[in-house]
């Protein structure tokens, strides 16, 4: 179980606080104008955890003036400056990563293993990654300016990671912020706010300010704002591509997937079986990229199965803040009833359902490692994310049926492939539509490659150079000789 005093750091924190938080908005905690309030729960126990404040007009209008304010002396300081400030960004993310680690797990109900070992380091390094950008905008981006004031809305699958993915090559490049967090899970992105303060981050450079879709929506209409960056549901993606369709607005969208994940009969069937707990047991299979469409050649098709179940036999689901655990909760209560559903319509569908028989919590929004096998192509669960740890399995006889099979999907973010045969893995990899594809290796990710979708996973991407496109505008500089040049 988790040592006694796992949290006390964390608890010291939400008691400063008195468990309440306002919007953070041009270097300081403030309430809502209308004094709006709202709950966030853990997801491990259903208990409250604190008080965020509701974000409405005012509070939007608010924080996209401390950005415009902020944003001309933000974007005159010199590359060399803003980087100083990415690197106090990174430091300060390290200085904290327990604090950070554990409040995240509480949050959101992933272990504190992964918020340890891969949330918290991952958002260090994109702010180390961007301070490297930033150091070379002059002459990399000579004919580039910012984009401006950004509005940023996130998912709570990655808070705090997702939070860095936008916050950092926005900063780096000279733009200003207005991030809303999602409403599940909102902390990591008010305590990363107060961190900033102190690392010295001038006022109204990242302003977060907190609360629903409809404070989300406040933020696409907003007329002061110049790019919307989103992370979320295909939905919501198609609603803020139609509002800010004519309003001048740039936009980027990293929305929902169903990724294959293919295994061919001549992989290392125990490197792949591992690659699926990655795939699709990994946050609970609250991961946009999840391997959650299993593609299994026929010839091996009842091995790996078999191997896999016995696998499932191992895995531990827990309290978050239990080092041994390898699930924790599902985020809320909404999306443990979602993904029950839709198992549930698979079954009715023909779908052989399997979950291994081990120990689960008695209480909060926890679901045990699923496998579905027998899916057809067309099933509700072939085709709609389920974004939870659903493993939905098929089978197929030739490599052109498996890049067909794959590619049966109207999203297009990742793919995994499993072969030893290297010209089949590569074959295999250039036909499929996918932003990004991993051989023999799943949900790898670097903060100098550009993560992002294709089809109905959305447009642009996030980190490397072509992540710091997305927070630029061209700008072409023509002139006529001076009359008097020599
Ligand atoms: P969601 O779309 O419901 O919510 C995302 C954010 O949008 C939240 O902050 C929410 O408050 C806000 N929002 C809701 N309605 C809005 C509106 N009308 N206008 C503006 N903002 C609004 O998604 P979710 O349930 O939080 O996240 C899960 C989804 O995110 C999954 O589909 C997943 O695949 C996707 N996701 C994608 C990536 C990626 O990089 N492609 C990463 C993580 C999650």
């Amino acid at each position: 179980g988790p040592a006694p005093e796992a949290d006390t750091e964390a608890r010291a924190w939400l008691e400063r606080h008195k468990s309440t938080f306002g919007h953070f908005i041009n270097g300081a905690f403030i309430p809502s104008a209308s004094g709006g309030q709202f709950d966030t729960f853990e997801p491990a126990t259903g208990a409250r955890l604190a008080k965020l404040a509701v974000g409405d007009r005012a509070d939007v209008d608010k924080a996209v003036a401390a950005a415009r304010k902020a944003q001309t002396s933000w974007a005159k300081l010199s590359g060399h400056a803003r980087a100083r400030h990415l690197y106090a960004l990174a430091r300060m993310i390290q200085r904290h990563a327990r604090l950070i680690a554990v409040i995240e797990a509480l949050d959101n109900g992933k272990p504190i293993r992964e918020t340890r070992d891969i949330d918290v380091p991952l958002a260090a390094r994109h702010f180390y990654h961007h301070a490297g950008w930033a150091q070379i905008q002059e002459t990399e981006f000579a004919d580039h300016v910012p984009v401006g004031v950004v509005g940023q809305i996130i998912p709570w699958n990655f808070p705090f990671l997702m939070l860095a993915w936008k916050v950092a090559p926005a900063l780096a490049l000279g733009n200003t912020v207005v991030l809303k967090p999602a409403e599940f899970t909102s902390l990591t992105a008010l305590l990363f706010a107060e961190l900033a303060a102190m690392a010295g981050l001038p006022a109204g450079v990242l302003n977060i300010v907190t609360g629903e879709g409809e404070t989300g929506a406040l933020i696409v209409d907003h007329a002061d704002i110049d790019k919307i960056a989103f992370t979320g549901s295909t939905e919501v993606g198609r609603i803020i591509r139609e509002r800010t369709a004519g309003s001048g607005k740039s936009l980027t969208l990293e929305l929902g997937g169903k990724s294959p994940f293919i295994v061919f009969d001549d992989a290392d069937i125990d490197g792949a079986v591992e690659g699926v707990v990655d795939a699709i047991w990994f946050n609970q299979g609250q991961v946009c990229c999840a391997g959650s469409r299993l593609l299994v050649q026929e010839g091996i098709a009842d091995l790996f199965h078999e191997r896999l179940k016995r696998r499932m036999l191992t895995l531990r689901v827990g309290p978050p803040l239990d080092k041994c655990i390898d699930m924790g909760a599902i985020v809320a209560p909404v999306q443990l009833s979602r993904i029950k559903t839709l198992v549930g319509k698979g079954i009715a569908e023909g779908a052989v359902l399997h979950q291994a028989e081990i120990e689960m919590p008695k209480s909060g929004s926890f679901y045990p490692p699923t496998l579905l096998s027998n899916v057809q192509p067309t099933s509700i669960v072939a085709t709609e994310e389920i974004f939870g740890p659903v493993a939905v399995s098929m089978t197929f006889r030739t490599p052109e049926e498996a890049i067909q099979l794959a590619n049966h999907t109207r999203y297009g973010l990742a793919a995994s492939v499993w072969s030893e045969t290297i010209g089949l893995a590569l074959h295999v990899a250039a036909k499929l539509a996918a932003g990004v594809v991993w051989v023999n290796a799943t949900n790898l990710f670097d903060a100098a490659a550009g993560f992002g979708g294709k089809r109905e996973s959305g447009f642009g991407r996030e980190g490397g150079r072509e992540g710091c496109f997305e927070y630029l505008k061209p700008k072409a500089w023509l002139n006529r000789k001076p009359r008097n040049a020599p």
